[in-house]
């Protein structure tokens, strides 16, 4: 993997050069926020896209057993109730006494209020996490619409539709990306524990009895999938979740957790949901959902073994881990040591000025480079402080344009990110030049 100067950055610097380059601002910022909501900027919005497209193309697109769908956020409210999440999605609520500051009770290190330091907390009470509205133009008990709060259920209602229509036999599995929303009591850590975040979650229906060793297929998956894609490898582990931390619905969950600034936390989960789903839907809806088995001649309610991920929060700690600051004085610089397919931009181009000669076949340059990296073009600002930029927001390699270019060699200088090491190649052999240096960088990510 690209070696780190830093282990580990903080969370301020972080939440500064995300604002400062563009990943991250606070929502409805001129207004004064609102809380724990987030608003990606043009670098940030590319990162995130990145995470997406890269789970979406390892989920779906290169594998036959996989397939995709993209669900509604507003669902039957039946639904909210044949799941659980009426009844139980709630979090232990707990208000103090003296500064009525309100925390999650099963998040507190002790019974003394993070805020005022009284120990004087009421009586916990189960809050629901579901965003309630109502659909269409009258509020009554009867049109209440929850915001989902997960992505999963999509996949369960339409398992039979999904099955009839691809003809699937099992294990096949059914992903899905999307916004989830969740009425959090304590968010916080930037964009860690949002209360609108995006959610990557994959059902796979299978043979009960064969769960146990899906289970642990998409464990490795998951942590495959993260370390091929750069994080090192000691900030990454699995934990199983004990018997009273497991969900409601759960025969065995672990969780992919990553060292972030403020240590061990939650990336993902992955569980065992048995037939706890396809049953309770089946019950309330009055429709069957099961699989039948041609061979063996027989019905069945599948198992389910899910990987639930949250774009987010992984999209921050991919940006935590790449944060790397080296050199002293002068040569000081902060680089984001991003893989390079999870970098907001692969290639900069950059004419040395906005010289009326090197624009034009900057322009041209930029027209060859685009249509196969995403490419950044920017002549704003010295040479200098443009490369401080691309370090910035980690773009593997810059493409520089000089006077030498249009009055002799129709050459281009490529700097590397990480070594900074400057090679000049003729803008005919840009593109492939280019292409051996991603590949490089690309097997560099990866310990
Ligand atoms: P936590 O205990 O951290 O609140 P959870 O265990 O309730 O999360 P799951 O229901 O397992 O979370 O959701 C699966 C994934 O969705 C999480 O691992 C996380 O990546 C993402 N996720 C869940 N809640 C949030 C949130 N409020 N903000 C951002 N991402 C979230």
């Amino acid at each position: 993997m690209a070696a780190r100067t830093l282990n580990n950055v903080d969370l301020e610097t972080l939440v500064s050069l995300s604002k400062r380059r563009g990943f991250i601002f606070q929502s409805s910022e001129i207004y004064g926020g609102l809380g724990s909501v987030w608003d990606y900027g043009p670098v940030g919005v590319e990162l995130k896209r990145n995470v997406k497209d890269l789970w979406w193309k390892a989920m779906v697109r290169d594998r036959d057993d996989i397939v995709g769908i993209d669900g509604a956020i507003l669902m039957h409210p039946d639904v909210w109730v044949a799941s659980g999440h009426v009844e139980s999605f709630t979090d232990p609520l707990v208000e103090c006494g003296n500064c009525n500051h309100r925390y999650r009770e099963d998040k507190l290190e002790d019974d003394s209020c993070p805020n005022c330091g009284e120990k004087a907390f009421g009586p916990a009470r189960q809050f629901n996490l579901m965003f309630e509205t109502h659909a269409g133009a009258v509020q009554t008990e009867e049109n209440v619409v929850y915001l989902r709060p997960e992505t999963a259920q999509a996949m369960f209602v339409n398992f039979d539709n999904v099955q009839t229509t691809t003809r699937k036999k099992i294990p096949f599995g059914i992903a899905q990306q999307g916004k989830s929303f969740r009425n959090e009591i304590t968010p916080g850590n930037f964009f860690f524990r949002t209360r609108e975040f995006e959610q990557m979650e994959m059902e796979f229906f299978c043979e009960p009895g064969t769960d146990d060793d899906w289970f642990r297929f998409w464990i490795d998956f998951s942590l495959n999938w993260y370390k091929g894609l750069g994080l090192r490898a000691d900030k990454v582990r699995e934990r199983s979740l004990g018997n009273d931390e497991r969900p409601h619905y759960a025969k065995a969950s672990t969780d992919v957790e990553f060292m972030f600034p403020w240590g061990w936390d939650e990336l993902e989960t992955i569980s065992n949901r048995t037939d706890h789903d396809l049953n309770a839907h089946a019950a309330k809806s009055g429709k069957k959902l099961e699989y039948f088995d041609q061979e063996k001649n027989e019905h069945y309610v599948p198992y389910v073994v899910e990987p639930a991920m949250g774009a987010d929060r992984s999209s921050l700690a991919f940006l935590a881990d790449a944060y790397d600051e080296e050199g002293e004085g002068k040569e000081q610089r902060v680089v984001l040591r991003f893989h390079p397919d999870v970098a907001p931009f692969q290639v900069a181009v950059l004419p040395l000025s906005r010289n009326e000669k090197l624009v034009p076949k900057a322009r041209e340059v930029y027209d060859i480079v685009r249509p196969l990296f995403n490419t950044q073009y920017d002549d704003a600002q010295s040479i200098g402080r443009r490369y401080r930029r691309q370090d910035e927001i980690g773009t593997p390699l810059c493409v520089t344009v000089d006077f030498e270019t249009v009055e002799s060699d129709d050459a281009v200088t490529i700097r590397n990110r990480d070594s900074m090491e400057q090679v000049r190649v003729p803008v005919s052999g840009l593109v492939a030049a280019i292409s051996d240096q991603v590949a490089q960088m690309r097997k560099d990510a990866v310990g």
